[in-house]
């Protein structure tokens, strides 16, 4: 069993970065409307997240760490339409099988919270509702593996650019997260669209924010909606371009494609174009199962779906910049 989930391990865990993400998937699938994030030595010293979600009973907590035993699907045929971010019940048990990990748990209305250290049984402890995850020295049994990681420097880098795309992904979720005992950000939950627009300055810079048009076009069962920059941003930073699919933080060609297409549509000669967009859609829609770290999506109508993107994001851009 050790073996296999090395195995998963290394499909799911690449570096600190992968195991943020699937820390803040399970934080948010449980309901969380508050999540820390505490980072030390780029993550590969320690990363802890904790959320003030569900928690896990705890009879459910030994079978968290067991592989494929997820709580979120019922039957096959629920994995036609995966509402929740995870679904595999393979993060944890991977991470515990490359790294030291202590799970922490109370949930709403428990007599007492309790923490499962390594392989050893669970025993009670002091908690507020809600569950921390710690994950300790990355790699302490993969040599191997260790060697691959960069500097502390750029493994934080690696991690904290994930933080910022997720904090875009849940606006309506708090989000903090520490490097080195040092506050980096704390995004405060934002509800209406001033302060949503406050924390996207915060995360893609105030002038993206002040080129940015905002879009949100609903065409059937399909919604398109977010930021794009003008074609007269130009920006010298690092790509931004994210999409979210249905709260998903997604990397996804047929979209990327579909949007550089309608900003050469409106005669778009800068560098790269930059936006975040969200497309909502019915979860049949769309096969998440695609590949372990869950970023790639297929489209059941990708035809529809690129047609829309275009479409929407050329209005959009074509309307601004008259
Ligand atoms: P998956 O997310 O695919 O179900 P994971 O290995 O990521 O699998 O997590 C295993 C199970 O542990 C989840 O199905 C869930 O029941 C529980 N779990 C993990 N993290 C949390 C959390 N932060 N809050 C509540 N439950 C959690
Ligand atoms: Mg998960």
């Amino acid at each position: 069993a050790q073996l296999a989930n090395q195995i998963a391990a290394g499909e799911v865990v690449e570096r600190p970065a992968s195991i943020v993400k699937e820390l803040l998937e399970n934080a948010l699938d449980a309901g969380a409307r508050r999540i820390e994030v505490t980072l030390e030595q780029g993550g590969v010293g320690l990363i802890r997240v904790r959320d003030d979600g569900g928690g896990i009973p705890a009879e459910e907590l030994p079978l968290a760490l067991r592989r494929h035993a997820t709580s979120k699907l019922a039957s096959s045929g629920e994995l036609m339409r995966i509402r929740t971010l995870g679904f595999r019940g393979e993060a944890l048990p991977s991470i515990a099988s490359v790294a030291r990990l202590d799970l922490a748990s109370a949930p709403a209305g428990a007599p007492a919270a309790q923490l499962l250290h390594g392989q050893s049984e669970p025993s009670p402890a002091a908690h507020p509702p809600g569950t921390t995850v710690t994950v300790r020295d990355l790699f302490y049994n993969l040599p191997a593996r260790r060697k691959f990681l960069r500097a502390e420097k750029t493994e934080f880098q690696h991690a904290d650019e994930l933080l910022r795309r997720l904090a875009l992904a849940r606006f309506d979720v708090g989000l903090a997260w520490s490097h080195n005992g040092k506050p980096v950000q704390q995004l405060q939950p934002a509800l209406d669209l001033p302060a949503r627009e406050q924390r996207l300055a915060r995360l893609c810079g105030q002038a993206f924010v002040d080129a940015a048009l905002r879009l949100d076009f609903p065409a059937g069962e399909l919604r398109l909606s977010g930021w794009a920059a003008l074609p007269t941003f130009s920006r010298a930073a690092a790509d931004l371009q994210h999409w979210y699919v249905n709260g998903r933080l997604v990397r996804d060609k047929l979209l990327t494609h579909a949007a550089r297409q309608a900003y050469q549509d409106v005669l778009y000669h800068g560098r790269q174009p930059a936006y975040v967009l969200y497309l909502d859609l019915p979860a049949e829609l769309v096969d998440v199962n695609v590949h372990p770290a869950k970023a790639e999506v297929r489209f059941r109508d990708s035809r529809a779906v690129h047609d829309l993107v275009r479409r929407g994001l050329r209005e959009v851009i074509a309307s601004g910049s008259r």
